[in-house]
């Protein structure tokens, strides 16, 4: 079966373009990738399909708008081709290290495809990421005097916020301090999933092969090795100055101001984070050449979404607005025996990179893929037709509810200057011209760019119009049937209604 080339992709979680060193970053978050880069297509514009992750993963792995089976189907559905399930059709060997993501799960469908799918959770999956606990306070005394006065905190008025700050300050001087970073961290770290996927490696046969891996070294609680740290040229953080800082940037009563002076610290520790991924992607490399796979090899990075730091207000990435931190990922693209060329600056929605890989294998899309290959573009350095639509479900921050699954949509279409953002609940659509405002501080007025406003409101009706067709599709009945049974299957004392 020799012959195709192999695809490594890595999908970095919370990795915003404009802090990688290939986008232009200033810090020395990934000199590894920097060099890598020099080889490979660096998409300038590269735009996820939604996020966060579970609106985001549909688009990457099965070029599948995110709420195109209706805003209650999460993941990938049973029968839906993957960009993993089409490589296995062809022969491929395929492994998936996804490290952590309660979203990236077998119950969501992603195993789809896999001869070996670890998703390195610990139960099954039924857990949210959102929840991000301050530390306890102690049962004695002073606890029970604390739980009274929170209990009266509404009635304090001013005095409440002084009441606040003392309090969160008390919690984390009672709260043992953790004995380390690595402690501290929710997710394996790179090195763990990278060990992991380069013993694989060693045990496939010389047939092509697909790897992806899921790393979340990014992602909060922003808790990096101590030697990404040293390679950062940062001092040493001690783990309670680390959980200090990740329970300040958590907490709900501050507003934007008061986060604003610890931002550069929080900042310190996601790239981190960043420079982390970027050294194990050096390991990774550097044993695909010694095992002589890398020259057959395609080698893919890019991200699920951004990450907020303040630039908006808001932190981490609740699906909202479709900000351009949320949104504008990095996809550094090295093809092997393929030319570098510039990539022009319009949007590539990570829709088209799944189509793009098996057109760079010569394999056929299936028709269900909602995107379309860009390899030929890419080849030539032609510019892209260039529009590239992101969505979400506004707040929906723990889907593992399902009734929060079903708010109201918001929509962004994005062209290389223009992006218009819709809400439909209330009603609201902003037009930013991203060459005059690339921070998208202020919406057009609605006076302005009015033939421009039609022409992007009319590829969104289009979107629409696509989504409710699809919501009569096998794919989403099919999706449903599995949710239910899930949901029955964890119902107590209760049985499958489907023999097994
Ligand atoms: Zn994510």
């Amino acid at each position: 079966m020799r012959g195709r080339k192999s695809i490594v992709l890595v999908t970095v979680d919370c990795l915003r373009a404009d802090h990688v060193g290939f986008m232009g970053y200033g810090r020395p978050t990934t000199p590894f990738l920097d060099s890598l880069a020099q080889q490979s297509f660096v998409v300038p514009t590269a735009i996820v399909a939604g996020a966060p992750t579970y609106y985001s993963l549909p688009a990457i792995t099965a070029s599948r708008y995110p709420l195109a089976l209706g805003r209650d189907v999460l993941g990938v559905g049973p029968e839906e081709p993957t960009l993993a399930s089409v490589l296995k059709g062809a022969g491929y060997s395929a492994a998936a290290f996804a490290g952590g993501n309660p979203y990236l799960s077998a119950r969501f469908g992603y195993e789809r495809g896999f001869d070996l799918f670890r998703d390195y959770l610990e139960s099954d999956g039924a857990q949210t990421m959102e929840e991000n606990p301050q530390p306890a306070a102690s049962s004695g005394l002073a606890g029970r005097l604390n739980r009274k006065l929170q209990a009266i905190r509404p009635a304090m008025g001013p005095l409440g916020f002084v009441y606040d700050a003392l309090y969160f300050e008390y919690c984390q001087r009672v709260t043992p301090a953790p004995a380390s970073l690595d402690s501290l961290r929710r997710f394996p770290a790179a090195d763990v999933i990278v060990d992991d996927a380069c013993r694989w490696l060693a045990s496939v046969s010389y047939t092509p092969f697909f790897l992806w891996l899921h790393l979340m070294d990014p992602h909060s609680p922003y808790c990096p090795k101590d030697a990404a740290l040293g390679l950062m040229g940062q001092k040493p953080v001690t783990p309670y100055r680390a959980r200090y800082m990740n329970s300040y940037w958590n907490r709900s009563d501050l507003g934007p101001r008061r986060f604003q002076r610890h931002r550069d610290e929080v900042v310190g520790l996601y790239d981190a984070g960043v420079r982390w991924v970027d050294e194990q992607m050096k390991v990774l490399v550097e044993f695909l050449q010694h095992a002589n796979r890398w020259d057959d090899s395609i080698f893919v990075l890019t991200a699920d979404h951004g990450e907020e730091f303040l630039d908006h207000g808001g932190r981490y990435h609740p699906p909202s607005r479709l900000m351009e931190e949320l949104i504008h990922v990095p996809l550094l693209l090295r093809i092997p025996g393929v030319s570098k060329r510039e990539v022009s600056k319009a949007p590539f929605s990570l829709i088209h990179l799944a189509p793009t890989l098996l057109d760079a294998v010569q394999l056929t899309a299936p028709v269900e893929f909602h995107g379309r290959s860009r390899f030929g573009a890419l080849q030539r350095g032609e510019r892209f037709e260039g529009v590239a639509l992101s969505e979400c479900v506004a707040g929906c921050t723990n889907p593992f509810h399902a009734e929060n699954r079903i708010g109201p949509r918001v929509l962004s279409v994005r062209e290389a200057r223009y992006k218009l953002v819709l809400h439909f609940d209330p009603v609201a659509e902003d037009l930013y011209d991203l060459e005059a405002d690339p921070g998208e501080q202020t919406p057009l007025a609605s006076t302005e760019q009015k033939a421009v406003r039609r022409r992007l409101l009319e590829i969104a009706r289009e979107h629409l119009k696509q989504a409710i067709a699809h919501q009569e599709s096998p794919a989403r009945v099919q999706a449903l049937l599995r949710d239910l049974q899930i949901e029955w299957n964890h119902a107590p004392g209760k049985a499958s209604p489907v023999a097994s």
